[in-house]
């Protein structure tokens, strides 16, 4: 499926830091393209941008120092936004793929970058434009020569590696054979024997673009027009009942005649893993509760939430009993099965609305919105006693924890609500452990 042939005539620029990479990768790109610039840095690829406005391609890395390359794409979008773009990331950032479609990213290959995936992202990358190029050339010369030209469009949109559809909003003109062996249909004919148009085909789902978000007699790509970038993203099921995600790119071919090329990229794999990176970044990688950064912005919110409506917000902080012994005499790996099955027992005593979080090393914070002091220490009470059911092969002795407990008041922030509890946790330790403490008022 590879087009060599969009590639032979493009001038890129890339962008990236590390220079082993560098060195390699430009020295393919060098062999395939017309032309190729390079640049060490975001900041250094605006001033090559600058000083080379025919460029055709930007193949870019993310994080780099300097500038980024999300945030250098966005300078040169400015020069020129319809400036083709594909990234290579290793997706160390969650909020990469938010940002990517953002800004209009066409393609993305993962690091470490495969020459081959990176080649197809190119010429994925720059397919839309190539293809406009072709249908206006094939335009000129399209009265005298209709057949060959209706064989042509059919051959350009056969070699694209992203689903392409040429419509008029209403129904379908063309499609693309990648098209066509998604919904595994034989003909265009075929599947408009079930589907009027491409819209019916998306799933209703929030968060993805679907039917019942036209707005009144638009088309739907009109309405689609209407939305961010970022919420251009539909769901289709395959042939085989999979769900797959993708980006719409919609190109007007044709102003005067509406005519639109619309080009659906594929992103489910990199978004199943933009998710997962969410996860580990807001989780606790041992317990899998939630980890200290996530707690600060369900805090803050909490308390924000609790000062409106004169509701009651109450924390406990603990933290286990002798826990450096275990270690000690059981091992490191111990101690991990131990902090999980806490993370266990105390997750399944809470209600849904409470939240626990790993604070530090063997320190566990419960959130409780509206709940007093009082109700608070009972709470504390009951996750005391539910640890008395804890038993592990490798050891007799019972796990125990102590626990402080403190309510929020007019003036406190989210440190001095937590210093309370600390308190109250240093006194529950000072008189013995395995107690409930709560703070002096
Ligand atoms: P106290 O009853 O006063 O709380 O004593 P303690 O031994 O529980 O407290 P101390 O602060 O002296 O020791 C805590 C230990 O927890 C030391 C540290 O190595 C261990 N720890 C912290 N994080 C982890 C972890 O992720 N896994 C394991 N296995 N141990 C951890
Ligand atoms: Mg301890
Ligand atoms: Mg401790």
């Amino acid at each position: 499926m590879i087009n060599k042939e969009i590639l032979q005539n493009i001038k890129v620029l890339y962008v990236e830091d590390e220079v082993e990479v560098r060195n390699f990768t430009a020295k393919t790109i060098q062999a395939i393209v017309k032309e190729l610039v390079v640049a060490e840095n975001g900041q250094d690829g605006v001033e090559k941008f600058k000083q080379n406005q025919d460029i055709d391609l930007i193949v870019t890395d993310i994080n780099m120092p300097k500038m980024g390359g999300l945030e250098m794409c966005e300078a040169i979008q400015e020069i020129n936004p319809n400036i083709p773009i594909v990234i290579t990331s290793a997706h160390n950032d969650p909020d990469f793929l938010k940002k990517a479609i953002d800004i209009g990213v066409d393609a993305y290959a993962m690091k470490p970058v495969d020459l081959y995936q990176l080649l197809d992202c190119m010429i994925k990358a720059m397919e839309p434009i190539f293809l406009r190029k072709q249908l206006e050339q094939l335009n000129l010369s399209l009265e005298s020569k209709v057949e060959e030209g209706i064989k042509k469009i059919k051959l350009i949109l056969d070699a694209q590696d992203n689903m392409v559809i040429v419509t008029n909003g209403i129904t379908i003109s063309h499609v693309n054979k990648r098209f066509l062996d998604f919904f595994n249909k034989r003909s265009l004919e075929e599947y408009l024997q079930s589907n009027q148009c491409i819209y019916t085909s998306f799933k209703k789902e929030p968060n993805f673009f679907h039917q019942e978000m036209i707005n009144g007699d638009e088309s739907w790509i009109e309405s689609i027009q209407k939305l961010p970038e970022i919420q251009r993203v539909v769901k289709l099921t395959n042939q085989e009942g999979e769900d797959r995600v993708f980006t719409v790119k919609i190109h007007q071919y044709d102003q005067d005649e509406t005519y639109y090329v619309i080009s659906l990229t594929d992103i489910t794999q990199i978004k199943q893993k933009s998710n997962l990176l969410e996860y580990q970044a807001n989780h606790d990688a041992l317990t899998g509760l939630y980890n200290r950064q996530k707690f600060n912005d369900i805090f803050t919110k909490e308390i924000r939430r609790s000062r409106r409506y004169a509701n009651f917000l109450s924390v406990i902080l603990f933290d286990i009993d002798n826990f450096k012994a275990i270690n000690d005499s059981y091992g490191h790996d111990a101690g991990d099965e131990v902090l999980k099955k806490i993370a266990d027992i105390i997750s399944v005593n809470l209600r849904q609305t409470d939240s626990l979080v790993r604070w530090g090393g063997e320190e566990f914070i419960v959130l409780l919105p509206e709940t007093d002091l009082q109700t608070a220490c009972n709470v504390a009470q009951k996750l005391l006693e539910s640890l008395t059911v804890l038993t592990f092969d490798f050891m007799q002795e019972k796990i125990t924890a102590s626990f402080g407990v403190a309510t929020l008041n007019e003036t406190d922030t989210e440190c001095t609500l937590i210093n309370r509890a600390d308190e109250a946790l240093y006194e529950a330790k000072r008189n013995g452990k395995n107690q409930v403490f709560k703070e002096k008022v």
